[in-house]
C-alpha cells in the first residue's frame, strides 16, 4: 500500500494525531503534512493538534498547527499514531464530517474506527509506518527530521524492543537527506530544562519499589506541578528512569490531571503485557509501554494495577 493508492482528486486534506501529542504523533503528522504541501500544491492541507512541547518547535511548519478545529468537510481526513477516536478530542467533529477517513498507527490495541486502517503492530512507530507509505525519492529533508524525530522518541533512540532491523535501515535513509541527527537527538530527545530536572530528582526521590523490587512507582501531585510550575508535557522521560532501575520490570509514574484523576504510564522490561493492563483501565498502548486515565486516589490507582501484574503470573507467588 502506498500513500497515492489513498489519494484520488481531493481538494482539502485534513490530518490530526492523539490528545497530548508526542514525539510520533507530532513527528508522523508534520511530516505527512509536509510530505502532502510539498508534492501536492494545489491541494488545501490542515494539521490539527494540541499545543507542542517546546522540544519540537525546530520542526518545519509547526507553526502551521492548528489548535481549534475548522469547519470544514475534509475529503480526506487522517488519524496517525491513535489507537482510538475518543482520544482526538476537540478534533472530532472534523472526523466525524469527512468523506473519508484513514488511520495510520502501530498500537497493539488499536480499535478499528476508520473507513481505511494501516496498523502495523510490529513497527516501531508510526513515523516507521508512514514512511513505508511515502515515495523516498520525494521525502524532502523537512519530512525526513519530522519522521526521525518521531522514531527517536518512540524507540527512546534506538533501544527498546520494538526497534528493528527495519528501523535502522530507514533511520539511515533519513540521515542520507543531511538531517543534523546528533542535534534533533540532543535537542529533542535528551535536553531537559533545569526544572524539568528537578522534577525528575523529586520523583525518583519519592518512588517506591514493591513486588521485591519488581515494580517499581511515582506520582507527582497537582501541588508539586504548581510548585515548580509545569505542565504534564514536560514530564517526559521519568518513567523510563524509573524503569531503568536494577531488578526493576515495570515502572508505574503518574501525574494528577484532575481533583481524583491521574495520567498514568506503564512500563515493562520483559515480563509484564502493559498494554492489557492499560486496556482494562480503558487506556492502551503497547506491551512494553502503556497509559491510561487513572481515576481515584494513587494507592487505589497502584493496588489494582498490582492485582493485575499478579493475574498475570508471571513471578509466583
Ligand atoms: P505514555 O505513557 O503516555 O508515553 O504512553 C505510552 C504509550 O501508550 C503510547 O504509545 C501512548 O499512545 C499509549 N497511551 C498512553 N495513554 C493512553 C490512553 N489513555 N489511551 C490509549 N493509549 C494510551
Ligand atoms: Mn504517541
Ligand atoms: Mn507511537
Amino acid at each position: 500500500m502506498k500513500l497515492t493508492d489513498l489519494l484520488e482528486n481531493e481538494k482539502c486534506i485534513g490530518i490530526t494525531g492523539h490528545i497530548r501529542p508526542d514525539g510520533d504523533c507530532i513527528g508522523s503528522t508534520l511530516g505527512l503534512y509536509n510530505y502532502l504541501t510539498e508534492n501536492m500544491p494545489s491541494v488545501d492541507v490542515f494539521l490539527f493538534l494540541e499545543e507542542v512541547g517546546e522540544e519540537f518547535k525546530f520542526l518545519c511548519n509547526v507553526d502551521k498547527i492548528q489548535h481549534q478545529p475548522l469547519d470544514l468537510k475534509f475529503d480526506i481526513f487522517f488519524v496517525l499514531d491513535c489507537s482510538s477516536i475518543d482520544r482526538i478530542e476537540p478534533f472530532e467533529t472534523c472526523f466525524i464530517n469527512a468523506k473519508k477517513t484513514v488511520c495510520i498507527d502501530h498500537h497493539i490495541s488499536n480499535l478499528d474506527y476508520a473507513d481505511v486502517r494501516i496498523v502495523e503492530e510490529n513497527a516501531s512507530s508510526t513515523c516507521e509506518v508512514l514512511y513505508k507509505l511515502l515515495d523516498e525519492e520525494k521525502v524532502s529533508k523537512a519530512v525526513a527530521e519530522c519522521i526521525y524525530t518521531g522514531i527517536i522518541h518512540d524507540t527512546g533512540v534506538f533501544k527498546y524492543s520494538c526497534t528493528s532491523a527495519l528501523t535502522m535501515q530507514i533511520a539511515g535513509k533519513l540521515m542520507d537527506k543531511g538531517i543534523d541527527y546528533p542535534q534533533i537527538i540532543d535537542e529533542s530527545f535528551y535536553k531537559k530544562t533545569y526544572i524539568q530536572n528537578q522534577i525528575l530528582g523529586r520523583a525518583l526521590l519519592e518512588s517506591v519499589m514493591f513486588y521485591n523490587g519488581k515494580c517499581i512507582f511515582s506520582a507527582i501531585s497537582q501541588e508539586v506541578l504548581d510548585f515548580y510550575g509545569v505542565t504534564g508535557k514536560e514530564l517526559g522521560g521519568i518513567v523510563e528512569q524509573l524503569r531503568l532501575t536494577e531488578g526493576v520490570d515495570v515502572a508505574i509514574f503518574m501525574y494528577q490531571t484532575g481533583e481524583n484523576e491521574y495520567k498514568v504510564s506503564l512500563r515493562s522490561k520483559k515480563d509484564i503485557d502493559v498494554a492489557q493492563i492499560a486496556v482494562y483501565f480503558g487506556g492502551g498502548g503497547h506491551v512494553r509501554a502503556a497509559g491510561f486515565t487513572g481515576v481515584g486516589k494513587v494507592h487505589h490507582i497502584i493496588n489494582a494495577i498490582g492485582e493485575l501484574i499478579e493475574k498475570q503470573n508471571k513471578w509466583g507467588s
